[in-house]
């Protein structure tokens, strides 16, 4: 089966590929020759992911023998801050290191810490349009930790261990996060 991933972010390109199965073949946007940005202007993560998937569900023809489009779309929801930043989680300060920078400043004076990575997937095949979700919960270290991963990873203290998916190994990270429960939860359906 050939399915293409709807985002131009490596990393998550990186995971999606660990994650999938090997009958799963998972082309990237360029390897479609997709060279247009998607506004996400949704005001949620299903929103958000619907309209990637939909872009480039739109750009597909019959002759690139493709099965079908899927599109993920993360927040991180921190608890003091009432979920924020939310939909608005990449967006927040500008890029990830200011993003982390912004995240230790509003917690600075606050005990609660707790957070959750949310991945919402939706998938475009055979002419239907289904969604399906990923939680992991954790918390927001006091400072960065680790280089692996990307985005807010270094921060991140996944429920159940004391290193941030910035120090744990990727096969971990790929076995429990956000986006790796979304996947399991794509592949049932596929
Ligand atoms: P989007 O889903 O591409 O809109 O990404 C939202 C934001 O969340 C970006 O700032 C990413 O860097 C961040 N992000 C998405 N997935 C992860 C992850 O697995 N770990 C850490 N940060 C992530």
């Amino acid at each position: 089966m050939r399915l293409v991933f709807a985002s131009n972010n490596a990393h998550k390109l990186d995971e999606v590929r660990a994650i999938m199965p090997s009958g799963v073949q998972v082309l990237s946007l360029h390897e479609i020759g997709f060279e247009q940005e998607i506004d996400e202007t949704g005001t949620t993560l299903e929103e958000n992911s619907k309209l990637k998937a939909q872009a480039v569900a739109a750009f597909i023809n019959d002759g690139m023998m493709i099965d079908g489009v899927f599109a993920d779309d993360t927040g991180l929801e921190i608890e003091a801050l009432g979920g924020k930043p939310g939909v608005y989680t990449a967006r927040w300060a500008g890029e990830p290191a200011a993003n982390r920078k912004k995240a230790l400043a509003e917690l600075a004076d606050k005990d609660n810490r707790k957070a959750q990575f949310r991945t919402v997937i939706t998938l475009i095949k055979d002419g239907k349009t289904i969604q399906v979700s990923g939680i992991v919960r954790g918390r927001i270290a006091t400072e960065e930790y680790g280089q692996g991963g990307f985005g807010y990873d270094p921060l991140f203290i996944p429920e159940g261990y004391d290193k941030t998916f910035g120090e744990l190994p990727a096969e971990l990270k790929n076995n429990i996060s956000h986006r790796a429960r979304a996947l399991h939860e794509l592949v049932k359906i596929i």
